[in-house]
């Protein structure tokens, strides 16, 4: 046994009813938010006196002006420190995931996170020795992207120093994940050694059409399968080929799919820009693309879909077949029409434009003092990270709404409006036609937005923090009526502002307690379940007249009082945001702010999906809804399928699943997937990737092109859409295990006598992945609180490729000597004593330092801060953010790490070593203590639950 077992197995099994202990308290403000830490502090000391207080002051009009404090004195000198914050403060620092209770520690020291109690001064945590990882080559590094706003959230300790796997084999996975997820999408494919689809000069064939002469401009190589996949970085197949017969292809278990992802702002990988509308069919709505054939006399194109005969208005009248290839749109799989009209004579896309667009911070004032000064620390952080031109507002909300107006200089002033009804257009109109300026460019409110924030108050009266006031439902209305100005009389949609998509982020500690869209605070109110149907209507509204105002809302909650998510999520949802929780404002908080607010975001989304005739879409699953028939554009024989999307988001994306209608004939089947949507420029992008894909009647060789990975995140998709509460979260468990055991039966074989079926070798990765799945957050019960799960599965279903597979299956990076790391499968025979481990989960990302190694005050320092620094790497175009935790073996923080990985130390040597070769590497002595620091308990083994199903388990990749 080690010296400090991790605590018995039924803890980690059982949910407690109540939320799990919070372990990223952080009593000091975030790191990340160095140049505000010397801000943290304009607020006067807590005043006992009541009546200084500026809460609810009496309704006399509809609004009532009030300075909620004294002007500040902003001489700092005169300023007293609330908490003595080291200035040397790295982001490294700030947690404790130690104690749970911030009122418990001593607010004038840091502890060191690691050492529980015992060393509360140690600063060698506080500050990691650069030295460390510095003198060793970098064998992995992803640039730094140091001229980004959001590289001043990522401060590292020490240069990231990490090797490429050492045993490539246990690394299903992209390559190179830190990259940016296009990009990392576009990574995971083979682009069968050329830099992308090239076009043989002179094997275009010559098709003759009732006398007229055709090019075909078929173009890619169709030597290597995966260049047909991986020619569109936003598409990935589940296979690339296409199985003939019906009968195969619609066995559930297995399925076709493709995952299909809007993509980044500019034009990445083999994506090519054209400066114009789209040609489309004008029989079925499709797009010209590299697959259609051309009439070089007239310029016609034939579609490849409806075959119907399009003009080209003469465009594609060409000289010769040569000259096909100048038209990116007969070349490349994927193309960016951007189509800046008329609109705007003269448009030239500004970097800087983006950042011209609102946010407005929607703010809960019912916070208790520590939680507050959290919260204020990362607001300070967050408007001195945005661009200068951005417009801000503040808003913050209790029993009333408090609307911050910066026409004043040195006070925090602001305007009040009740908060127990919607704004009457009254109160609205004194608003707005007022002399208040209720968004300004940070450039010209900065000194203003501080104060704002340093007047904040915390809660004081004595009520428990989820029975509060706090109408939340009210504040967002009256920021979406001050986002929409006194133009809100005119039909929306006719006024485009400039600069693109408006963000409210909402910074919630607690439910929506009052006025419209409110739940009573009590779970036993007589009408709560009334209540709460009445409230998820009225909030779904709400986010829909968001979305009309080009307005995405984002709810950012944070501390232990549970916010009911169930009633804010159609908020987020309908307007086209996310709802993210939090353990505290600190940290996580603050970068999930800023990510948030730098997200590029396109508006008026539709996704539209065309697919060869023996095809059938059966589902998508994704940010958008079924597109009503008004909003479709209108082909007189269009089958598409047509999806509105709620946001545009490159990190998110879509799961389409298909069947096969009949049994195929056709050596090919064509796909097209178009976005088309207003970029933040406001110009009309249409992103249009058309893939084919062979067909084949050979199951080997179907199952030989199949894409693990793909098809492992399209089954969770499918399945955590069932999954929408605890209990159906226990049913789909069941169900992962029938998935696999007919993926065996049905395409699997019976090794000899056994009466045991195997899995298919070429899914190997396959049941290993669902296992994570059916184990971690996402339907496993290690999540304390349904809460939680509901907010996972929400983001979950609408991730990208990515974060979609990490937040299955967790990644494994055990820290080496010199600063490298050696990926391992994420099984609990990592969790050496002597070892570092970093497993990146999705949305959480672990540092496990081994009690061993921990006695070693400088190498555990250095390993600390290289895995901090490759969590930090690992993560950073990530959205959201993941809270990052790092704890020492044997602490009670542990077991969120153990419950993460596969309990592999029961099964027998031989089969341990076949799944985890790392141990070879290990001393009969290093065997023995590992084996010995187990605690025993009932979980499965992968091998133990696969034999459960009557399964061989596959042979190790
Ligand atoms: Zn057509």
């Amino acid at each position: 046994m080690a010296n400090n077992p991790p605590p018995p197995p039924h803890v980690v099994a059982s949910p407690p009813i109540t939320p799990p202990p919070r372990p990223e308290k952080r009593p000091i403000p975030p790191a990340f938010s160095s140049p505000s830490t010397t801000r943290f502090s304009p607020q006067k000391p807590m005043d006992s006196n009541p009546k200084d207080h500026p809460t609810q002051p009496a309704f006399s009009s509809p609004i009532t002006r009030f300075s909620p404090q004294k002007p500040l004195d902003l001489n700092p000198k005169d300023q007293p420190i609330p908490h003595s914050l080291p200035s040397s403060a790295t982001r490294f620092s700030p947690q404790n995931p130690i104690d749970s209770d911030l009122k418990d520690q001593p607010s004038s020291s840091m502890r060191s996170p690691y050492d529980n109690h015992k060393n509360p001064q140690d600063p060698s945590f506080l500050t990691p020795p650069r030295s460390s990882s510095e003198t060793v080559p970098m064998t992995y590094r992803t640039s730094g992207k140091t001229d980004s706003p959001i590289s001043q959230f990522n401060s590292p300790p020490a240069p990231p120093v990490f090797s490429s796997p050492l045993r490539p084999a246990a690394a299903p996975f992209s390559p190179s994940p830190a990259l940016p997820q296009p990009r990392a999408l576009l990574s995971s494919f083979n682009f069968a050694g050329s830099g992308g689809p090239s076009l043989p000069t002179s094997s275009l064939p010559i098709h003759s059409n009732g006398g007229t002469t055709e090019l075909q401009t078929d173009a890619l190589v169709n030597s290597n399968d995966s260049v047909l996949s991986g020619a569109s970085p936003h598409v990935l197949f589940s296979a690339h080929k296409v199985l003939k017969q019906k009968k195969l292809g619609s066995i559930p278990s297995l399925g076709f799919s493709a995952l299909v992802s809007p993509g980044g702002e500019s034009p990445l990988g083999s994506s090519q820009t054209v400066q114009h509308a789209p040609h489309r069919c004008v029989n079925c709505g499709a797009y010209i693309n590299l697959y259609s054939s051309i009439v070089p006399s007239s310029g016609e194109w034939k579609c490849i879909f409806c075959k119907n005969l399009n003009s080209s208005n003469g465009e594609y009248r060409a000289a010769s077949r040569e000259d096909l290839k100048n038209w990116p749109e007969l070349s490349s799989p994927t193309v960016d029409y951007i189509d800046t009209g008329n609109k705007r004579p003269g448009f030239i896309p500004v970097s800087d434009s983006r950042m011209s667009a609102p946010i407005f911070l929607v703010i809960d004032e019912s916070l208790d003092e520590a939680v507050l000064q959290h919260l204020q620390s990362s607001l300070h952080a967050f408007v001195d990270s945005l661009h200068p031109t951005t417009r801000i507002g503040v808003i913050s909300y209790g029993k009333t709404v408090s609307v911050y107006d910066f026409s004043e200089a040195s006070v925090a002033s602001a305007d009040l409006l009740p908060g127990n009804k919607s704004p009457t257009q009254d109160s609205l109109k004194a608003l707005l036609y007022g002399t208040g300026i209720y968004l300004s460019p940070v450039h010209a409110s900065l000194p203003v937005a501080h104060t704002i924030f340093s007047s904040l108050r915390p809660y004081n009266h004595n009520l428990p923090e989820v029975s509060r006031d706090r109408c939340l439902g009210t504040a967002v209305e009256v920021a979406l009526a001050i986002i929409r100005g006194p133009t809100a009389e005119i039909p929306r949609g006719s006024v485009k502002r400039s600069g693109g998509n408006c963000r409210i982020l909402v910074c919630a500690g607690g439910p929506n307690t009052y006025g419209p869209g409110s739940v009573p605070h009590s779970f036993g109110h007589p009408n709560y379940p009334y209540m709460e149907k009445r409230a998820l209507k009225w909030m779904e509204h709400l986010g829909r007249e968001a979305r009309l105002c080009d307005t995405v809302v984002d709810i950012l909650c944070a501390g232990t009082c549970p916010v009911r998510t169930q009633v804010l999520q159609p908020l987020a949802k309908s307007s086209g945001g996310v709802l993210v929780l939090h353990d505290d404002f600190g940290e996580a908080f603050g970068v999930n702010l800023q990510r948030a607010s730098m997200r590029a975001s396109g508006s008026h989304g539709m996704f539209e999906i065309r697919c060869s005739d023996g095809i059938l879409v059966s589902r998508v699953i994704g940010p958008g809804e079924e597109a009503p028939s008004d909003a479709i554009e209108t082909f007189k024989d269009d089958s598409s399928t047509c999806i509105q999307m709620l946001g545009v988001e490159e990190t998110q994306s879509f799961a389409v699943s298909m069947e096969t209608k009949s049994d195929i004939k056709d050596d090919h089947m064509l796909f097209q997937f178009a976005f088309r949507y207003s970029n933040i420029y406001q110009a009309e992008v249409s992103r249009v990737s058309t893939i084919r894909l062979p067909t084949t009647d050979n199951l080997s060789a179907y199952l030989a092109s199949v894409q693990p990975e793909v098809a492992t995140v399209l089954m969770a998709k499918k399945t955590l859409l069932l999954a929408r509460t605890s209990s159906d979260a226990l049913d789909m468990r069941v169900a992962v295990d029938e998935r696999v055991k007919d993926i065996a039966v049905k395409f699997g074989s019976v090794p000899g006598k056994s009466k045991l079926h195997q899995f298919p070798k070429e899914l190997s990765t396959l049941p290993e992945n669902l296992f994570h799945l059916r184990r971690g957050p996402l339907l496993g019960s290690i999540i304390g609180h349904e809460d939680e799960r509901s907010v996972l599965r929400n983001i979950f279903l609408n991730a990208s490729f990515d974060l979609s597979l990490r937040m299955i299956a967790p990644r494994c990076l055990m820290h080496r000597e010199g600063g490298t790391f050696e990926e391992l499968p994420a099984y609990d025979l990592a969790m050496q004593s002597d070892a570092a481990v970093v497993l990146d989960h999705g949305t959480d990302v672990f540092i496990w330092l081994g009690a061993e190694l921990a006695t070693q005050e400088a190498k555990s320092a250095a390993a600390l801060a290289a895995c901090r620094t490759l969590a930090e790497e690992l993560t950073e175009q990530r959205f959201p953010a993941p809270r990052i935790l790092a704890f020492k073996e044997g602490s009670s923080q542990a077991r969120y790490f153990v419950s993460r990985l596969i309990p592999a130390h029961k099964d027998p040597p031989y089969e341990q070593e076949a799944r985890f070769p790392q141990l070879h590497t290990l001393s009969r002595e290093q065997r023995e203590k590992l084996k010995s620091s187990f605690l025993h308990f009932d979980d499965f083994s992968f091998c133990e639950w696969m034999r459960s199903l009557k399964l061989v388990p596959p042979e190790p990749s």
